[in-house]
């Protein structure tokens, strides 16, 4: 069989859901016995999302080769359980930054270098990486931003003239689009999908399905109505209401018969029969009534909180396999500094304290550390969540005052974190970090070997500071645990309190290997000790 290819487009707006739907679809495919592969083009021109804002991107989702990505494709892993690799994912920057180092270089033997062909060309390659890499026979492939946008013109030119060279019967477009309503009428309009696919095909793309999207019930005489406007067949436009549980997206888009259309549509055939079996199970998990659990999120970019997408759910994962209904209350770290949000903490079952750069709100974190420790709350730390752990410990059990990470105070006396002597030599900001996937050993009877149950483990790194040796003996020696520690020992991955019922924290980011139907331990143990807690306290 030839390699299919599914092109995902989105229309009218950003943020409707276009990578769920890309993965879910994905999904649907798995089940009936392809090999799926999955790419997004970022038409943005960072080289990475790497060095942007999360309030600017959201997450950044660091894959197993230490690939700094888009937050779509943590949707990709989760919804269809695989592994993706630096192919999946790439920009207007890298494109633009291979042509021109080959430029440099006069591969280009003095000719004018152009849009079309070089870009689009380089595009294509790049394209062409997936089905290389990874044999896939389906290539799901999002299209970042909207139709219309500048910038996602050469990708979809590149898109355009791939359908040639693979053959129109090899591809589909999806167009993903939102329907507005009116608030005064309630009425939903079709016309800006009109426009979105007016544009589309103005650059010479009819889309062959239409994914329509509202908050709302959407009639059949819409799609109908999309249909006639937008050339496209009636059974093609999918009315796709906005889930209440994201999981759930698969099933509905099995129900509307996606799985069925795209397959006639390449006229492929599935060699097993979906089992949905397990996804129904958890969205009903999902409804049923349980006892909420609490976990303060205290995280410095809580206003956008994409910026914490696989935290948040890797918590949701982890309540389920707890039984337990999910509350976050996200709370601000700056404002403990300032005594606020402290009842939310002092209400919550457990505290998380997520990733991070930068020193502002790093005091709070500290904060939060110190509370959770001496009230004896479950607490999690990932990587800056880690680190401010151990500076709270440092400072407040072994009286090193000024106590520090040498990212926030590089004349502290006491760098309990500290840069590697490999990483101080380095000046570029991106890629340089400890990234990707790298082996811990976890020591045994302690919390964290009980909560895996295994001795070593492989998870996903995102930053550049280490614990400080020089301190581990005088950690240890009050309390402290190593508990996870890179095969040479050399590196503390991560650390646990001796009494204390759950304060665990890891160097690495476990959320970016959490699935719903694979929660991950350190996840799922957060919120055991969250439950036995609430218990406690009535
Ligand atoms: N800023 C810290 C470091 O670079 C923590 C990074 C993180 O939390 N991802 O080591």
């Amino acid at each position: 069989m030839a390699t299919k290819y599914l092109f995902f487009t989105g229309g009218v707006v950003s943020s409707v859901g276009k990578g769920v739907t890309a993965a879910a679809t994905g999904l649907l495919l798995k089940e009936r016995g392809f090999k799926v592969a999955v790419q997004k083009l970022d038409p943005y021109i960072n080289v990475d999302p790497g060095t942007m804002s999360p309030y600017q991107h959201g997450e950044v989702y660091v894959l197993d080769d230490g690939a700094e990505t888009d937050l779509d494709l943590g949707h990709y892993e989760r919804f269809i359980d695989i592994r993706l690799s630096r192919v999946s994912n790439f920009t207007t920057g890298q494109v633009y930054a291979e042509i021109i180092s080959k430029e440099r270089r006069g591969d280009y033997l003095g000719g004018t270098i152009q849009v079309i062909p070089h870009i689009t060309n380089e595009i294509k390659r790049r394209i062409g990486l997936v089905e290389k890499e990874t044999g896939a026979e389906v290539v799901i492939l999002e299209v970042g931003g909207t139709v219309g946008d500048i910038e996602s013109q050469p990708f979809l030119e590149a898109l355009r003239q791939l359908r040639n060279e693979v053959g129109r019967e090899n591809c589909l477009f999806i167009h993903v689009t939102w329907l507005p309503t009116i608030g005064a009428t309630g009425e939903i309009k079709t016309k800006p999908t009109q426009h979105s696919v007016a544009a589309l095909r103005s650059i010479g793309i009819s889309p062959n399905i239409i994914i329509a999207r509202a908050d709302q019930d959407i009639d059949r005489s819409l799609c109908d109505k999309i249909a006639l406007f937008c050339d496209v067949e009636k059974n093609s436009v999918i009315p796709m209401k906005t889930a209440s549980v994201l999981y759930e997206v698969p099933l509905l888009l099995d129900e509307l018969g996606v799985g069925e259309l795209v397959l006639n549509k390449l006229d492929i055939k599935a060699t097993r029969k979906p089992d949905m079996r397990p996804w129904k199970k958890l969205v009903e998990n999902v409804r049923k009534e349980k006892p909420t659990v609490n976990v303060a999120l205290v995280g410095k970019y809580v206003e956008l909180q994409d910026a914490y997408m696989s935290v948040r759910e890797a918590l949701k994962h982890a309540a389920l396999a707890n039984q337990v209904e999910l509350s976050i209350s996200w709370v601000h770290s700056a404002d403990l500094e300032k005594d606020k949000g402290w009842d939310i903490v002092k209400n919550a079952d457990a505290v998380l304290v997520p990733g991070g750069f930068g020193s502002r709100g790093v005091e709070g974190k500290i904060l939060a550390a110190r509370y959770a420790r001496e009230n004896k709350v479950p607490y999690l730390g990932l990587c800056l969540g880690m680190q401010t752990m151990c500076i709270e410990f440092a400072r407040n059990v072994l009286d090193h005052e000024d106590a520090n990470s040498s990212e926030f105070d590089r004349g502290t006396e006491h760098p309990i974190i500290d840069l590697m002597l490999d990483q101080r030599s380095i000046t570029d900001m991106g890629g340089t970090m400890r990234l990707g996937l790298y082996p811990c050993v976890l020591q045994p009877g302690t919390k964290s070997a009980t909560a895996y149950q295994i001795t070593e483990v492989e998870e996903r790194h995102r930053h550049r500071f280490e614990f400080n040796n020089a301190y581990r003996e005088e950690f240890e020696k009050n309390g402290m645990v190593f508990s996870g520690l890179s095969p040479d020992r050399r590196l503390v991955e991560i650390v646990e309190l001796k009494d204390h019922p759950y304060m665990v924290s890891s160097q690495f980011h476990p959320e970016f290997l959490s699935r719903p139907m694979k929660p991950h331990p350190l996840f799922v143990g957060l919120l055991k000790a969250a439950k036995e807690r609430r218990k406690i306290k009535g």
